[in-house]
């Protein structure tokens, strides 16, 4: 399982991507790439996205 990233929210800031701990979110030419084996939905990308683009798939943020 892995976070979910809501493109039609996403502005590509890139604050998501420089946060994750395990390198898990990378920022491509018109979206932001989740490699699902390395997250751990730990949430920190969810609090640091500016306009709530990223979601963990049970729909809490722990
Ligand atoms: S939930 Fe944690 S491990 Fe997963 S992409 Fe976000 S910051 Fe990275
Ligand atoms: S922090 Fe949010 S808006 Fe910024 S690139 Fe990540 S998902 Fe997109």
């Amino acid at each position: 399982m892995a976070v979910r990233i809501d493109r039609d929210k996403c502005m590509y800031c890139g604050a998501c991507t420089s946060v994750c701990p395990f390198l898990a979110l990378e920022l491509r030419e018109t979206y932001v790439h989740v490699h699902e084996d390395k997250c751990k939905e730990c949430g920190i990308c969810v609090k640091a996205c500016p306009v709530g683009a990223i979601s963990l798939p049970r729909g809490d943020t722990q």
